[in-house]
Parts: C-alpha cells; sequence; structure tokens
C-alpha cells in the first residue's frame, strides 16, 4: 500500500512516520498551494466547502504521485463533514483514479468499525502498533507545545524571526527522534528554548482569540498564516484549537461520555443552546470565554458555505454588543486573497488598539 492522507500544518511529517512504523510506503501530500485549491475547485460542486475542495485537490495531487490508498476521517452531526470522504472517493473515481479509501469515523458507536479499519493497514504485530501510537501521540503533543510558546513570544521577541526559526528546528528533531525517551529530551529542550526567546518585557500586546472550522484553525497554508501574521504585527493569538487537545477531548473522552467540552458548551448556551455540527457552539462559547478573559477581539475563520460556523457568525454580533469584545469575520473560500485578508486584519488590528487607548484614557 502506499499511503497518503489530508495535509494539516506541522503534523504532517508525525503522520508520514506513523504510517511507515505500521509498515507501509507513505506518499506525503505536498502543503496546500493554489494549484492542489485549483484541483479540489474544478472537480468538486460549487457549494462545497473549503477543507472538501482542499481536500481533493491534496488527494489527487497524492494519487498523481503515486499513492494508492488515501486514510481520511469522517464525522458525525449536522456538518456536512460525515459523507465528505463518500463524496470525494465519487469524484476521483469518475476521474479515472484508482485507489482504496479508509474513513476513520469518531469513535463513539463506531469503535469495532474503527479497528477494522486500522488493520486493513497496519502490517507490523500488536507490540510496534503500541510503540507507533505512543511516539506519535508523544511527538504531537511536543508540536502543540511548541507552537504554544512560539505564539506567545514572536509578538514581542526582540530577534525577527527567531522563534520561528526555533519552532520549524523544533519540529524536524522531533521528526527525526526514535522514541519516547529521545521524543522527551528534543522535546523539552525545545519549549525550554522557545521559553527563552528574548522579548521586550515592556511590551504588552493586543490579545486576539482565533475561532473557527478545525481545519481551517490548524491549516496555516489555508488560513494565510493568519496568526503568525498577527504575530508579526506585535498581537498574540491564542489559537482555541491544538490537535492532542481535540483528540482527547472528542475522541478518548467522548467515547467514555466525559465531556470537559461541556464547560465551553456551558459557555454559548444563553446563545446557543443546541449541537449545529462542526465547531459552531465552540465558536460561540469561546469568543464568551475570551471576553471574560480580557482578550481585546476574537477572529472567526469561517469556510464560506461552512454552515455550523454561518450559525455562529449569525449569533456572534448579539455575542460582541453584550460583552463588548468585536469580532472580526474572515470568510475563506477560493476567491480569498492574501491581500484582502491582510488589509481587513490591519483595520481589525488598528481598530482594537484605538479600543484599548480609549479604554487608558477613560480609566486615566
Ligand atoms: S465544519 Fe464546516 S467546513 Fe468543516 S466539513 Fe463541516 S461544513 Fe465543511
Amino acid at each position: 500500500m502506499k499511503i497518503t492522507f489530508p495535509y494539516m500544518g506541522y503534523y504532517a511529517p508525525v503522520f508520514t512516520n506513523l504510517f511507515r512504523k505500521l509498515g507501509n510506503e507513505v506518499v506525503a501530500p505536498p502543503r496546500p498551494s493554489k494549484r492542489t485549491l485549483d484541483l479540489g475547485t474544478k472537480h468538486a460542486p460549487e457549494f462545497a466547502c473549503l477543507p472538501l475542495k482542499i481536500l481533493l485537490g491534496t488527494y489527487i495531487e497524492a494519487l498523481e504521485m503515486g499513492a494508492d490508498t488515501i486514510v481520511s476521517t469522517g464525522g458525525v452531526g449536522p456538518c456536512r463533514a460525515g459523507y465528505y470522504t463518500r463524496l470525494q472517493e465519487k469524484i476521483l473515481r469518475s476521474l479515472g483514479y484508482d485507489f482504496r479509501m479508509f474513513t476513520i469515523e469518531p469513535i463513539k458507536g463506531h469503535l469495532m468499525d474503527i479497528v477494522r479499519t486500522i488493520r486493513s493497514f497496519v502490517n507490523v504485530p500488536v507490540t510496534k502498533l503500541y510503540d507507533a501510537l505512543t511516539t506519535t501521540w508523544l511527538k504531537l503533543a511536543y508540536i502543540d507545545q511548541f507552537e504554544r510558546v512560539c505564539h506567545h513570544r514572536r509578538p514581542v521577541e526582540i530577534n525577527r524571526g527567531s522563534s520561528t526559526r526555533l519552532l520549524e528546528e523544533g519540529v524536524a528533531a522531533i521528526d527525526k527522534a526514535q522514541n519516547c525517551k529521545e521524543i522527551r529530551e528534543v522535546g523539552r529542550a525545545y519549549v525550554d528554548m522557545l521559553g527563552k526567546v528574548e522579548i521586550d518585557e515592556t511590551k504588552n500586546p493586543l490579545k486576539v482569540g482565533i475561532i473557527g472550522e478545525i481545519y481551517v484553525v490548524l491549516e496555516p497554508a489555508v488560513n494565510f498564516e493568519v496568526i503568525e501574521n498577527l504575530n508579526k504585527m506585535g498581537v498574540y493569538a491564542h489559537r482555541s484549537i491544538f490537535l492532542t487537545d481535540w483528540t482527547r477531548e472528542n475522541a478518548f473522552l467522548d467515547a467514555l461520555r466525559i465531556q470537559p467540552e461541556k464547560q465551553i458548551r456551558a459557555q454559548a448556551r444563553p446563545y446557543l443552546n443546541q449541537p449545529v455540527g462542526g465547531h459552531g457552539e465552540n465558536s460561540v462559547g469561546e469568543t464568551v470565554r475570551y471576553a471574560k478573559s480580557g482578550y481585546d477581539g476574537v477572529i472567526q475563520l469561517a469556510p464560506f458555505t461552512c454552515i455550523p460556523e454561518i450559525v455562529a457568525k449569525s449569533i456572534l454580533p448579539k455575542v460582541s454588543r453584550d460583552l463588548g469584545i468585536p469580532v472580526l469575520t474572515l470568510t475563506l473560500d477560493e476567491q480569498t486573497g492574501l491581500e484582502g485578508v491582510m488589509t481587513r486584519l490591519e483595520a481589525f488590528v488598528d481598530l482594537l488598539m484605538r479600543r484599548r487607548l480609549r479604554a487608558g484614557e477613560a480609566s486615566a
């Protein structure tokens, strides 16, 4: 089997390694580019949301590079993600590609299906499977930690680019680490180095929360590197979703009927009291939480035609008025361009800065 899978930020090399450790050849998916989106847009239905188009384009590129097996994730609930792999499979077959497709569904209610699916591409004994899964988890957890620390240091770093350089070095070093001991050593070293990046302690950066649909929040190539660009403007951007947190809460704990996400849903409740799929409820709840935690603003990343984020977007103006927190929605589709995004980010940052100055004058 020559496996490929959806590309996702700094996590992509970790999944390449995982599938190799499970005894497969891997065709690493390329980072999403204009060509990826053009291919996806050309062959997907016009109404489909951006993640479907990007992933479709990614699969076409990987199949052209020699992949013969696609492993992707499914979904349940009101969002359309649950049938997207079926649709992508149909489209790819109609284009003449010959391949196998595996969909890993959420654990809750699908445990035996997942075991059956995973067994299809596991070609190693159980001990090696355990090793592959534990090292993968540890690598993902350290990458999340690197990014968290980097997001804190980069807006106020003294030597421009030093945090990003260390982050990229750390991800590469984690990728090379072979076992849990090595991963921990490398991980701790880079968390420590990132935490010591020289910063201007006198600065008090604006604080912005980043909410929205999981794929566009996690994939910088799709969200126009919104966090890095805000950091370069001197703004601290807190990403509301990290892959290991999300997996722990939505796959493992949810399967055990333990719901730590309940808290965020409780925050959303005065405004939205029923599931709307995807991250719709989270987007509302996170905005409430950011407002109560003293953040200056919130940016919602919403794929065009994404129903959960459309529902959230229609509610956020009320949250914004009630709690006094500005919210900017960036709707992302194939028409969105870097210049437009940057102009809107700059205008939003300018607005937040003026609000802060006014608030300072009022309290003086
Ligand atoms: S959450 Fe939105 S963007 Fe993501 S798959 Fe569902 S409808 Fe599409």
